[in-house]
């Protein structure tokens, strides 16, 4: 089974805090103010943060789980 994730291009995130505040489930956080990082286990693969990135770095991924 396979589903999907957000992944942050880290070195280029701004911190800007809009993929956060958009993520319907919580599974963005601000690492130390630096970038934005993704919870895989709360992360539902809605691709709500991916749109709302101003900069075009969070792309959606496929993560492949054990059933
Ligand atoms: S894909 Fe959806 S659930 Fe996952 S981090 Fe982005 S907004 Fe949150
Ligand atoms: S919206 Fe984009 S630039 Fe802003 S914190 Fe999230 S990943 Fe980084």
């Amino acid at each position: 089974m396979a589903r999907k994730i957000a992944r942050v291009d880290k070195s280029l995130c701004a911190a800007c805090g809009a993929c956060q505040k958009v993520c319907p489930r919580g599974a963005i956080y601000i690492f130390k103010g630096i970038y934005a990082a993704v919870d895989s286990n709360k992360c539902i693969g809605c691709s709500l943060c991916a749109k709302e990135c101003p900069a075009s770095i969070i792309s959606m991924e496929k993560l492949e789980v054990e059933a």
